[in-house]
């Protein structure tokens, strides 16, 4: 092994939503920063653009397996690469709602409280909407928690067609409000992301190292196990040992408790900083159901997610339970979820059952229903071997499936008021439900909490037992919202990365 001379203030592992923007925040206070990310620069033709043939293909899965609950082995949906999971994501970054912080009655029980309210994270949200540049409209979404001011930029057109069926869903009752949505001023690559707004400009300053294609193998701790010595890396075949005063982890819902699992020494058998046996215990992944719809028009295949629609968000007629959230999706061509979730082609060709591919793509109207799912400890990332399993059964599956079948009625009731003209009545509305694979924007292995008999770090963040390490990722996240988790992920990063700089 390979000992590195330098030692730096800080050592971040992985490029993500969080890591990426704890980067930029540590950088611009001058601490020496060595960020360590598995990946590496994904190439622009990998990113959310789509042709055709990449439809069919397996895109955005890394070479490895995991094995499911059942044992058979799978390929999961997400990217190595600096920027993380970012590089792929529709982009839509929404705050939780003020009550999914103290804990919601769900359809099957209650999601946890936070210990954290919303106003704990209001000027984190503002940083990180500014920050990632989201372009949306205050106050359009009705269930949307109170905020400060006007996002920092109005919402981008929408395809034309987007904008007549909201006027069509308007019509019946439904309130469609702008998703906001984080966006580059770059023409080629449009989609902002943690690469651009987190790493590159960490990258720019000189105290900031960054490795790309070193994969995190195990940390070292001293022998009472309360401080990390030295985090061993896999750098082409070789292993170095890099050492910093302290230590992120920010490698995702999966990777952090990987790496925590792969740390058992004799002293900490379960792992490290595990002495709660919660390290990657309580997986969440968003129920997320696509349906589709038919256009009466072509349209480009090619364009980001436009409206949301939240009226069903804490229950409907007859019944008092959060239901989840409506996206219009982005164009089938670019919607990474939509064309690697693999029931979705066979739905797409039985809409338009003698249609070529592109034709299908252009012709068809895709939403997401996604709902919320409450914290199980039996739902958990473990080690087999030297291989991950996965064992996942979604819960709070009845609130999903009352909001998928809203929604078909909703549709149909658009269809078949005649003052619409962009969707047309279809014998069926396909739908499929994203499998195990798609597991980017899952949470929660590596909770957050007060209580060290129930948690993996206190509420900044930092490691109940190993007093340098902390995890700044979607994995301490204690619940899994109705909506995408991406923004909360980033401002507790900037959260967080305050109270480190605190000891630094
Ligand atoms: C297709 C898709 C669409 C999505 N759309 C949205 C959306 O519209 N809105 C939203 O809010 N969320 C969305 N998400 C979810 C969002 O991307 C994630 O919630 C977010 O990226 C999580 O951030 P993170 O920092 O926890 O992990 P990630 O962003 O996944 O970053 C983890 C990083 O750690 C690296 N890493 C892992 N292991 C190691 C190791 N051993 N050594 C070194 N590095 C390592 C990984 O390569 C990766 O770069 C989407 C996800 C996907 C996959």
């Amino acid at each position: 092994m390979i000992i590195d001379d330098s030692h730096y203030d800080v050592i971040l592992i992985g490029s993500g939503a969080g890591g990426g923007t704890l980067a930029s925040a540590l950088a611009a206070c001058g601490h020496s920063v060595l960020l360590l990310e598995r990946g590496g620069v994904l190439p622009r033709a990998d990113q959310n653009l789509s042709e055709v043939d990449l439809f069919r293909k397996e895109r955005y899965h890394p070479d490895e397996k995991w094995f499911g609950t059942d044992g058979d082995p799978f390929s999961p949906q997400m990217v190595h690469a600096i920027g993380g999971n970012t590089k792929i994501w529709g982009g839509v970054l929404e705050r939780m709602r003020e009550q999914e912080f103290r804990g919601v009655k769900l359809q099957e029980g209650p999601s946890p409280d936070w210990e954290l309210r919303y106003a704990d994270l209001a000027p984190w949200y503002e940083q990180a909407e500014k920050l990632y540049h989201v372009h949306g409209v205050a106050g359009a979404d009705p269930t949307a928690p109170a905020r400060e001011g006007a996002y920092p930029a109005p919402p981008r057109p929408v395809e034309p067609f987007l904008v007549e069926l909201r006027a069509a869903l308007e019509r019946q009752g439904l309130h469609p409000y702008d998703l906001p949505l984080s966006w580059s001023d770059s023409a080629v690559d449009p989609s902002g992301d943690a690469e651009l707004f987190g790493v590159n400009p960490a990258r720019a300053c000189p105290n900031v190292t960054v490795k790309e294609d070193a994969k995190v193998v195990q940390l070292h701790v001293n022998p009472s196990g309360q401080e990390v010595r030295g985090v061993e890396v896999d750098i082409a075949g070789q292993r170095w040992l890099f050492r910093s005063h302290q230590v992120v982890l920010a490698a995702g819902t999966i990777g952090s408790p990987e790496i925590l699992l792969r740390s058992a020494t004799e002293h900490h058998a379960r792992g490290l900083a595990n002495g709660s046996d919660q390290v990657g215990r309580n997986l969440m992944k968003p129920q997320l159901t696509t349906i589709l719809q038919l256009a009466a028009t072509s349209n480009s295949g090619r364009y980001a997610r436009g409206h949301g629609i939240t009226d069903f968000y804490w229950g409907d007629k007859n019944v008092d339970f959060p239901l989840g959230s409506i996206h219009s999706g982005g164009g089938v061509l670019q919607d990474a979820l939509f064309a690697e979730s693999p029931p979705v082609l066979s739905l797409v060709t039985r809409l338009l059952p003698d249609f070529g591919i592109e034709q299908l793509a252009s012709r068809s109207i895709t939403w997401w229903a996604m709902s919320a799912v409450r914290p199980d400890p039996h739902n958990r990332v473990l080690l087999r071997g030297s291989q991950l399993q996965i064992h996942y059964t979604a819960n709070n599956r009845e609130a999903h499936d009352r909001l998928v079948y809203r929604w078909i009625d909703s549709l149909k009731a658009v269809e078949a008021d005649p003052l619409t003209l962009v969707a047309k009545a279809a014998p069926t509305h396909p739908r499929g439900e994203a499998p195990l694979p798609v597991i980017g924007g899952a949470c929660g292995t590596c909770r957050m909490g007060s209580d060290p008999a129930t948690s993996v770090v206190n509420l900044e963040g930092r490691s109940h037992e190993v007093h340098n390490l902390w995890i700044v990722d979607a994995s301490v996240l204690p619940s899994c919202p109705s909506v995408g988790i991406g923004l909360t992920v980033i401002a507790n990063a900037l959260r967080i990365g305050e109270a480190m700089k605190a000891l630094l």
